[in-house]
């Protein structure tokens, strides 16, 4: 048996004037997911995220909530949760009251009230704030109570929007690690915009990849990262890199390739339509390339040479940059793989495995 859909969006079209924003969005949120819109400023995820809101309406397409359709329902009337990137607290309510307002809305009974709010400010591990005010809170305890706002009414769906990018680097990924594990723990179904890639795999079941308005593809983080549908998922996600080149043959397991340097590489196909002849991009992420001092005698991996242009050690894993030809190729060593007996100047070998290349057709600039 299937699961429940919490979420359904058919067809979603949006403009702005001749702006054409959301365009085609169709999509499937099962109950208990959290699903990451994800993409460059000015993608459409605030827009789409907005719709289901119930604060835009789109021009064309359904929305269902919980199996009921939402056109035209005001946002109030949707059992939503939301939190948003700017703390949107009233300033001049106590927290309690803060948490509590919308179950005040719903008229909740006292006593349910007080219960209901105890207990989520101790889900978010804020248990003694209830009668301070929100100034009196640090950016990410703000952060927490607004979670805890949106929390309070069990709503049928979570939407967040950008909540951790007003952070600082070490409170985003406190506040990210809580963030799953309150979605884990209560359950709801989750919709996070989000334009940090980081951000988008750690907490996602599933991620929809936008580009100008336009799904570029929808997967588990896993098939994001290792299965990109196109040039601009690849690239938008982890740090890649590229080598011109053409596809000179195509065999059912295997395609091979030459960069423009005049290097033979070889790529297993990953399901993107090619043809013999193409011009090519070919990417390699840098964990996935290992260096030698010597070349490979195994004709199974791809093996080109460069040069030690620069070394950074960051602590657990060193990067290299690396001349080759007139391509300059990041290498990210783990600390076991000796990445401190490099120097700079030496003769390297960067080896690969064809699985492990990625290749789109070439785009004309
Ligand atoms: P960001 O991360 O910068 O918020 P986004 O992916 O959420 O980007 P949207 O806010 O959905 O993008 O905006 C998508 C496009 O729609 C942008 O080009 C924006 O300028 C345009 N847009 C958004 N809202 C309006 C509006 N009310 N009127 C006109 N154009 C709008």
């Amino acid at each position: 048996m299937g699961k429940n859909i919490d979420v359904e969006l058919k067809n979603i079209q949006k403009s702005f004037g001749s702006n054409v924003v959301v365009e085609n969005f169709n999509l499937q949120i099962e109950q208990g997911e959290c699903v990451s819109f994800l993409g460059p400023s000015g993608c459409g995820k605030t827009t789409t995220l907005n719709m289901i809101a119930g604060f835009l309406e789109p021009d064309q397409g359904d929305l269902f909530i919980k199996g009921k359709r939402m056109n035209g329902m005001p946002s109030n009337k949707r059992e939503l949760g939301m939190v948003f990137q700017t703390y949107s607290l009233f300033p001049h309510m106590t927290i309690f009251e803060n948490v509590a307002y919308g179950l005040k809305l719903r008229k909740t009974p006292k006593s349910e009230m007080q219960e209901r709010v105890k207990k989520i400010l101790e889900v978010v591990k804020l248990p003694n704030v209830a009668d301070r005010y929100p100034k009196q809170l640090s950016g990410g305890q703000r952060q927490r109570i607004a979670i805890a706002r949106a929390l309070v009414t069990e709503p049928s769906l979570l939407l967040l929007d950008e909540p951790l990018s007003n952070l600082d680097a070490k409170l985003r990924e406190e506040l990210r690690d809580e963030l799953k594990r309150l979605q884990q723990e209560i359950g709801v179904t989750t919709i996070f915009v989000t334009h940090d890639q980081e951000e988008a795999l750690y907490l996602s079941n599933r991620i929809v990849v936008l580009a100008n308005g336009k799904m570029e593809q929808v997967g588990t983080p896993w098939e994001i990262y290792n299965r990109p549908a196109s040039e601009f998922v690849h690239t938008f996600i982890g740090k890649s890199n590229r080598m011109y080149g053409i596809l000179e043959e195509t065999h059912p397991s295997q395609l091979r390739l030459r960069t423009e340097e005049g290097f033979a590489l070889s790529a297993s196909p990953k399901g993107i339509e090619l043809r013999t002849g193409d011009q090519v991009s070919m990417y390699v992420r840098p964990e996935r390339i290992q260096l030698a001092q010597e070349e490979s005698a195994s004709t199974d991996m791809n093996s080109v040479k460069g040069q030690v242009k620069l070394i950074s050690f960051l602590g657990a894993y060193t990067e290299c940059e690396v001349t080759v030809g007139k391509h300059t190729i990041t290498v990210r060593l783990l600390a076991e793989q000796e990445g401190g007996a490099l120097k700079q100047g030496e003769t390297v070998y960067l080896e690969w495995k064809p699985e492990d290349m990625f290749v789109f057709p070439r785009k004309v600039e």
